[in-house]
């Protein structure tokens, strides 16, 4: 059974410096229909992703940026309610990367994967087992050449993509020093993840010591996620010939003017440290090795994750602008409707 109106979240004007609640609207749109060769998906799990904030910038970029007063795109999970397409059949589970921030999305099958429910609850495609947990895999693994046993230091710890990162660097023997804002994601990342230590950056008064007093012997690998007064802190405390995976920056998503650039950018020559920006979708060859290596482990009892979640499209908004000031543990997602219906 479906509904009449489609409630979708539209982006109504451009923020200026962090978003509100005023930036955003949800519209009824007409339900769409499917036509040859398209599937109608109803949606039960959406994403909010800061990369997102990028895209409500009209500039040029990696991912293309919204426009105004049409519904947004991104991650979201849901059923096949009617196909014509082949490759998927009414009641299927599929994970896509264009059709969240609405409850019902008409497709061609383009980027669509099927998803297992039995496997993993619907909602963690969009987190642990998806596009965030498959970015600290590259990451780590390819862009930061992890070896087992090093000194790793992950900064937004306690996020969707930090909370795997800090997983698989203890999967790999090695030892994980994890930063984030508050005390309960850093007790759940040290008491159920085996995180070596931890900070909480918006309680101690020099960041930089702390991390020195956390890693005396330095540190191999830095995950950066959140860029600014931490990535001065890591170059500080690297080792040489250390490498820094430059996953994101979001302590500048919302800046209005330019942040000032660590000061110490001349220890990256003097102790041949390497640092490398990566975009996940440019790295879809590691797929299949994500897959297995993730399917392994949670089979093996060494995942954990967790999830914060936020009730109906109205909603939406308000999970996207509470990332930015960490209301979220582990992966922010919005629940746009029950896993079944009638
Ligand atoms: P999270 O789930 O980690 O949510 C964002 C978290 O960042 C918040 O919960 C908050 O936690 C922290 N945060 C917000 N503002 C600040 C700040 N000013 N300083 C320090 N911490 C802050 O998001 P994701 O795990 O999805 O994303 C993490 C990073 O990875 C982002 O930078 C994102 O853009 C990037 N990313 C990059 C991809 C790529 O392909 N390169 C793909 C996916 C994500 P706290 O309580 O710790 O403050």
């Amino acid at each position: 059974m479906t509904s009449e109106v489609n409630r979708e979240v539209h982006l109504v004007s451009r923020p200026v410096g962090m978003p509100t609640p005023e930036n955003f609207s949800v519209v009824d749109a007409p339900m769409p229909t499917a036509g040859a060769g398209e599937v109608l998906i109803r949606n039960v799990w959406m994403s909010v992703d800061p990369y997102m904030r990028g895209r409500m910038y009209d500039r040029k970029s990696y991912a293309p940026p919204f426009q105004l007063n049409e519904a947004m795109g991104g991650g979201h999970v849901g059923q096949i309610m009617t196909s014509d397409n082949a490759n998927f059949a009414v009641g299927d589970y599929v994970v896509g990367f264009m059709g969240g921030w609405r409850e019902y999305f008409v497709s061609d099958g383009m980027g669509l994967e099927k998803v297992d429910p039995d496997l993993a609850p619907l909602s963690a495609y969009l987190g642990t087992f998806g596009m965030p947990g498959f970015t600290a895999y590259v990451g780590l693994l390819r862009i930061a050449e992890l070896k087992d046993g090093e000194t790793v230091f992950v900064s937004g710890a306690g996020g969707a993509v930090g909370t795997v990162a800090c997983q698989i660097a203890k999967i790999k023997g090695c030892r994980v020093i994890a930063s984030a804002g508050s005390d309960e994601k850093l007790a759940w990342l040290k008491d159920e993840c085996g995180v070596d230590e931890v900070i909480n950056y918006k309680k101690v008064s020099d960041l930089n010591e702390a991390v020195r007093a956390a890693a005396p012997k330095g540190i191999d690998v830095y995950y950066e996620n959140v860029g600014g007064e931490h990535l001065q802190v890591a170059i500080n405390n690297m080792n040489a010939f250390g490498r820094i995976a430059a996953c994101g920056m979001i302590s500048e998503y919302n800046a209005t003017e330019p942040a000032p650039g660590p000061s110490n950018m001349s220890m990256i020559v003097g102790k041949s440290i390497k640092i490398q920006g990566f975009i996940q979708t440019f790295h879809l060859d590691m797929r299949p090795e994500f897959v297995a290596d993730m399917g392994k482990w949670m089979s093996e009892g060494k995942l954990k994750w967790q999830e914060t979640v936020r009730e109906g499209v109205d909603n939406a908004a308000g999970a996207f602008i509470g990332l930015f000031s960490g209301e979220n543990t582990g992966k922010m997602v919005v629940r746009l409707g029950p896993d079944t219906v009638d």
